[in-house]
Parts: structure tokens; C-alpha cells; sequence
């Protein structure tokens, strides 16, 4: 399976940077010039800037219009590049990371991800993009809401990370930013490398793409890893996987359609029966009650290693917060700019032009 990586904006593209250092194909899309420099793997012919013109490679301050115009103006300059990276070879999933919260993200991602389904109509767009914290006030909640309505008409799904999820851990910002974007690398990449492994039980890129072929809803990816003797009970582990905590998604998973699960570790450890419980009960559990799984013994594994990932999903508290939220601001704004235009019309109507009073 051929995964493309490409990350937009100054989050996007650490993120992508470390997928890079996991040797995943990455490409890195800024328009600050600065921020580019910054990354340490992704190769130098990868990173493009846009919007030059528009900004003369500083950046846009966190206004989603300029990343919006910037990624338009250079559109034809990113796809010619894309195009030469991809070769004759099919992207089976272009992965587009993203901060929900910025500027060149929020804006250009939308732009990159509808442009992509048009030319590539055989591959996924997956949108890979960090909510903003609550703290970080109003802009960044508008800007996400607003990409995530445009992003949901383009992209196939939408994995999104709540960094406010990571405010439990009590970790200063910049360490928090690493680790969830560690977290992120670390449960795809692991998801990545189990598809199209030969086996009996296995997964394939057909059935990862039917799983992630949700229309634009969200989906989340869970994750659990033990050392193979602290392993009592295998269900258990599986369960853990998709427990709120392991998703970083405030999201009713009961709403989700499809799952798909991968489980790698030792043989003696992979039992049937423990399997079946935990798989079962998530087939009841979500809506769609469709489970996609893998299984991996692998006999020099001394670690069990569970992947899920959860698709379809349409109720999530992290994303609702977000678009009720704008919807309030944008109500209650564009409200206080319709008076403030009636009271400028009131104040100032009945004066006299200077013809009027000088001869
Ligand atoms: P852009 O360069 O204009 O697209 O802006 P950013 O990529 O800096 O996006 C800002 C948003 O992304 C804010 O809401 C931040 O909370 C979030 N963010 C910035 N850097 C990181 C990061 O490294 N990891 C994560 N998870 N979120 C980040």
C-alpha cells in the first residue's frame, strides 16, 4: 500500500517531519519560509512554499484567508510537484496533516484535499488535523469549525486529534505538542505497517480504504501496547484500544460504522477466544456493526500491539463544542456589526454636504 504524507502549515509539517524520520514518502507545504527550514527530514526538494507573493515567505499570521489565497495562487506549482513525486505509481491514501486552529492549515488543507480528489479520483484524502485548545480563544475555534464544514464535502475522513485531551496529562506546551504528535506518527505508522503484511487473517489496502471511505465524518485511531508477560487477558488490551483515553477524540464511538482492529504479537498469546470477546462486543457496540480485523503472530515479537480504528463516527463532544461555539460567536458578531452599521447610519444621516453651508 503507497501512503503519501503532506503536511500543511507549521503543525502539519511536523508532523509530516516525523513521519519522514519513520521513512514514510512526506511532502511539506508552508508559506513561512522559516518554518520550512526548521524541519529535519522531510528532503529539501519536498517543501514547497506558497503564497510567496502573497506574503513574501512569512507566513500568514493565522488567518485561514491568506493560507486560503495562497494555497489557490500556487496551486498548479504544488500539484506539478506532487505529481513528480508520485511517478507513475498510485497513491493508494494521501494523508494531509493539519492544525485546525491556524492560518495556512485551516485555509490552504480544504483547497489541497478537494484539488487531490479531482486528480487523483482513485485515491483517499484523509485529513489528519489538531483541534485547538480552548485556552488559545475564539479565532482558532471559528477557524476550525470552518474547515472542518469545507474539509467534510472533499476529504474521505477526517482523523481528529483534541489537543485539549492532552491538558490531562500536565505536560508544559511544547512537550505536549511533541507527544501527541508522536502519537499520532506512532498509530499510523503501526496501522500502515500491518496492511498488505501476507498472512491468513489479515488486512489489505482495499479494506483500510473501504473503512476510511466515510464520506467526510470523523474517525479516530486507538492504540494499546503491553510487554507479552504482563498480558493476563487479551480481550482487555483490544478494549483498551478504543477506550476514550487511548483516542484523544472526545467521540460516542457508538456512532461509529465501521472498525477495523490489528492485533500483533506473539502466537501463544494471540487466543481465539480472547480475540472473539473483545471483537464481538465492539460489533455490538458501534452502529454500523461492520469490524474489519488483522491478526499477526509473529514469534520474535515479545510485545502485544493493538490498532483500531474506528470510522463513520458523527456525534463526538470535542467536535460539537467546536461548531456550537462559532455558531454562537458568529450570531451574536455578525448581530453586533448589523446594529453597529444601523447606529453609524442613525448618527450620521440628516447632515448637511459643504456646498449646503459655503458658498
Ligand atoms: P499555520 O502554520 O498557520 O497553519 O498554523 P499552525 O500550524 O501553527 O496551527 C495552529 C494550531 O495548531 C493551534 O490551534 C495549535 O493548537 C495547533 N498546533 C500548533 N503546533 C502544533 C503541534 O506541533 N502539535 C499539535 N498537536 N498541535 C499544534
Amino acid at each position: 500500500m503507497r501512503a503519501l504524507i503532506i503536511g500543511i502549515g507549521q503543525c502539519g509539517t511536523k508532523i509530516a517531519d516525523l513521519f519522514a524520520l519513520v521513512d514514510f514518502e512526506a511532502i511539506a507545504i508552508n508559506t513561512s519560509k522559516s518554518d520550512l527550514e526548521y524541519l529535519k527530514h522531510i528532503p529539501q526538494e519536498r517543501r514547497i512554499l506558497i503564497g510567496e507573493s502573497l506574503t513574501g515567505g512569512k507566513g500568514v499570521n493565522a488567518n485561514p484567508v491568506l493560507g486560503r489565497e495562497a494555497m489557490k495562487r500556487d496551486l498548479s506549482l504544488v500539484m506539478r510537484k506532487m505529481n513528480s513525486v508520485i511517478g507513475y505509481e498510485d497513491v493508494d491514501i494521501f494523508f494531509l496533516t493539519f492544525g485546525f486552529g491556524g492560518g495556512t492549515g485551516a485555509g490552504g488543507t480544504p483547497v489541497l484535499a478537494e484539488a487531490l480528489k479531482e486528480e487523483y479520483p482513485d485515491s483517499l484524502v484523509v485529513a489528519i488535523g489538531a483541534l485547538p485548545l480552548k485556552e488559545e480563544g475564539i479565532r482558532p475555534t471559528i477557524n476550525a469549525a470552518i474547515t472542518i464544514d469545507k474539509l467534510s464535502k472533499f476529504a474521505d475522513s477526517i482523523i481528529a486529534i483534541d489537543n485539549n485531551k492532552l491538558k490531562e496529562t500536565g505536560m508544559d506546551i511544547s512537550g505536549a505538542y511533541e507527544k501527541i504528535n508522536y502519537t499520532i506518527v506512532e498509530r499510523i505508522a503501526s496501522l500502515l505497517a500491518l496492511i498488505d503484511v501476507p498472512g491468513e487473517q489479515t488486512l489489505d489496502a482495499s479494506d483500510l480504504k473501504f473503512v476510511l471511505k466515510a464520506f467526510g465524518s470523523f474517525a479516530t485511531v486507538g492504540y494499546a501496547k503491553a510487554e507479552a508477560n504482563k498480558v493476563k487477558n487479551l480481550s482487555r488490551l483490544i478494549l483498551k484500544s478504543f477506550e476514550n483515553e487511548g483516542l484523544y477524540l472526545d467521540a460516542n464511538i457508538e456512532s461509529a460504522l465501521y472498525g477495523l482492529v490489528a492485533i500483533h504479537g506473539p502466537p501463544e498469546l494471540l487466543k481465539a477466544n480472547e480475540i472473539f470477546e473483545a471483537l464481538d462486543y465492539l460489533a455490538q457496540k458501534i452502529k454500523g456493526k461492520q469490524i474489519f480485523r488483522g491478526f499477526y503472530p509473529d514469534p520474535r515479537e515479545r510485545e502485544v500491539e493493538v490498532v483500531t480504528l474506528l470510522s463513520g463516527i458523527y456525534e463526538s463532544k470535542s467536535i460539537e463544542d467546536i461548531i456550537l461555539t462559532a455558531k454562537r460567536y458568529a450570531q451574536s458578531f455578525i448581530k453586533a456589526k448589523e446594529e453597529a452599521e444601523v447606529r453609524k447610519r442613525e448618527l450620521l444621516s440628516g447632515l448637511p454636504d459643504f456646498d449646503d453651508l459655503y458658498p
